[in-house]
């Protein structure tokens, strides 16, 4: 159940908003605010979603603190938008996750990466751990095959189930149909709003991050982050098709395919997170949702050790460190696939969500 005190907040926060009107050219939430009288429960967790947390409407607002009204938008629908993470999650029971998840995601991926060692140790030995191998195949040889490919498939199905129940169960929740779930062009709107990140540009200004000032720097790390981990993506796909179609295992050549973008993603994964946990230290924290602080700086601190200790592997992996390097890097990967369906990762679908329903919402209001 959640907090009814949180829903109570936004909903006389947007009361508020409704009448002021002032920051409707800053994103998506005012317009969709406007097409309201009032707010339900429904209504608050879809703006919540939709709220990209640019931090303008904050430091714009004649009623924010030290005003008696004391509005906080954005620390308002981040604090909102942690429940809905909470009760969109699937399986319902794995919802506690969200508490304290800075903390839980650390230990999961500290578990991981020590479960990796000592198994491969075991099992591998010493000698392998810490010989030199290259040639095809050369990762193989420390963890097998087997160990490295049925796990990773196992939890790739659960991660994709658990992310498609929550969007499912967000989409049911925000009143959206399994019909509207079909209409493509607000399919097509939506990943147009994602890739250019439009709501982070608050309507031309930027956003004010770290501080009061407007700036696009933001939403420009946030820019190499995504496309980052979508090279990153497309580099483990082919690098599967060309293991398994091919029957070329890795390590393979600096020019080919897998390695070029998974060096160009890695690149840009280590320069977006550096620079967002470098933001994230300056920042003003009044607008921010205490709760949700330690959540995005773990799961940014994830990325950015997995790009990082993946682009050391590429360096060194004819050398005698190739063994540890490899046994890290899946380890940090193994966490972030584990908590992928309960951590921050689960805003960029939950936003998807809300930006689909957005584009439905101004489509019927301008035909
Ligand atoms: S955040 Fe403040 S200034 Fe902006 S619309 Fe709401 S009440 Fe008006
Ligand atoms: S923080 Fe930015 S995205 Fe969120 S409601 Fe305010 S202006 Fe819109």
């Amino acid at each position: 159940m959640m907090s009814s005190t949180i829903l109570k907040e936004a909903d006389r926060v947007m009361t508020i908003c409704n009448a002021c009107r002032y920051c409707e050219g800053f994103c998506a939430v005012f317009p969709a605010m406007e097409l309201r009288r009032t707010f339900s429960d429904e209504d608050l967790k879809y703006l919540a979603n939709l709220c990209h947390n640019c931090r303008d409407c904050y430091y714009a607002c004649q009623y924010a603190p030290p005003h008696t009204f004391a509005l906080n938008v954005p620390r308002t629908m981040a604090e909102l938008r942690l429940e809905t993470y909470r009760e969109y999650s699937w399986p319902h029971a794995m919802k506690s996750f969200f508490q304290n998840n800075g903390l839980l995601v650390a230990l999961i991926t500290a578990l991981s990466v020590v479960t990796v060692s000592l198994l491969t140790l075991l099992f591998q030995g010493h000698d392998v751990v810490f010989g030199t191998h290259t040639g095809a195949g050369a990762f193989y040889r420390v963890i097998p095959y087997a160990a490295m490919v049925v796990p990773f498939m196992a939890l790739a199905i659960f991660v994709l189930i658990s992310l498609w129940k929550g969007f499912a169960t967000q989409w049911r929740t925000v009143g959206g149909t399994p019909q509207e779930l079909k209409h493509w062009p607000a399919h097509r709107q939506a990943i147009w709003d994602v890739l250019r990140l439009k709501y982070l540009d608050g309507g031309g200004y930027g956003c004010n991050y770290p501080d009061d000032r407007f700036s696009m720097i933001r939403r420009y790390l946030h820019h190499a982050v995504f496309y980052g981990f979508m090279l990153c993506l497309a580099s483990t796909t082919v690098a599967f098709g060309y293991d398994h179609l091919l029957h070329r295992p890795a390590p393979y050549p600096f020019w080919s395919w897998p390695v070029l973008l998974g060096t160009l993603g890695g690149l840009a994964l280590l320069a977006g997170t550096g620079g967002l946990l470098y933001l994230k230290r300056q920042m003003d924290r009044d607008p921010a949702a205490p709760e949700t602080l330690d959540m995005d700086m773990v799961f940014t601190v994830l990325l950015f050790l997995t790009s990082l200790t993946g682009l050391l592997l590429l360096c060194l992996r004819a050398t005698p460190l190739m063994g540890t390097l490899l046994i890290v890097h899946i380890g940090f990967v193994l966490g972030l696939f584990i908590s992928m369906p309960y951590g921050k990762f689960v805003h960029g679908f939950y936003r998807y969500g809300a930006l689909v329903k957005n584009a439905i919402e101004q489509a019927r209001e301008n035909n």
